[in-house]
């Protein structure tokens, strides 16, 4: 059973003007889309067809590296498209609020951690928040397509937010602002997918 491209569940253009339908279309239809193929082709006819993406990666041989970086391109978009959402979606609140108020003081200073981890990021790469075994919270920075699942990536723990910040996923709009593309991303944080996330990974 191949990897297939996940459905947005909203269209190109329902997350503007933080986000532009153009660059929706292009990061989704073709860059999802091309990770998810390479991802097939790397792994047909090897003993990795047919295990799930995360077993993939949890256990990945890192010198791998056409699974490395289009199996953490399918899993990374796979992640993000669910994180934001341009109806319904909640604020922070219950237990991932506890858990982001006990590790950073408060919501303003985690948005600020965030987005300074997501704004130093050198060249292409991915912010996170994880989540450990326990309920922690951790933000970091990966560069390429790595993400927390992999062995030896700086930041461990379950990701349950991301954000990308290759330049294919800002420059038609926002060309080298990356910190007003960031900025942008919290208005469209789906709170609820992300709350959905820390419940099931803690
Ligand atoms: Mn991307």
């Amino acid at each position: 059973m191949a990897f297939e491209l996940p459905e947005l569940g909203y269209a190109y253009d329902a997350l503007e003007p933080n986000i532009d339908a153009r660059t929706m279309e292009i990061h989704h239809s073709k860059h999802h889309q091309g990770y998810t193929n390479n991802l097939n082709n790397a792994i047909a006819g090897t003993d990795l067809e047919g295990k799930s993406i995360e077993d993939i990666l949890t256990n990945l041989d890192m010198s791998n590296a056409a699974v490395r970086n289009n199996g953490g391109g399918f899993y990374n978009h796979s992640l993000f498209w669910t994180v934001m959402n341009p109806e319904d979606r909640g604020y922070l609140s219950g237990e991932l609020k506890d858990a982001i108020e006990a590790e950073f003081g408060s919501k303003e200073a985690f948005i600020d951690a965030f987005s300074k981890a997501a704004a130093t990021q050198f060249g292409s790469g991915w912010a996170w928040l994880c989540v450990h075994k326990g309920g922690k919270v951790e933000v970091c920075s990966t560069p390429n397509q790595d993400n927390p699942l992999m062995p030896g990536v700086t930041c461990g723990g379950t990701p349950i937010l991301g954000l990308d910040v290759w330049e294919h996923a800002y420059y038609l709009n926002y060309q080298n602002r990356r910190p007003d593309y960031i900025e942008a991303f919290f208005k469209v944080i789906n709170w609820n997918e992300v709350e959905r996330r820390y419940a099931a990974a803690k």
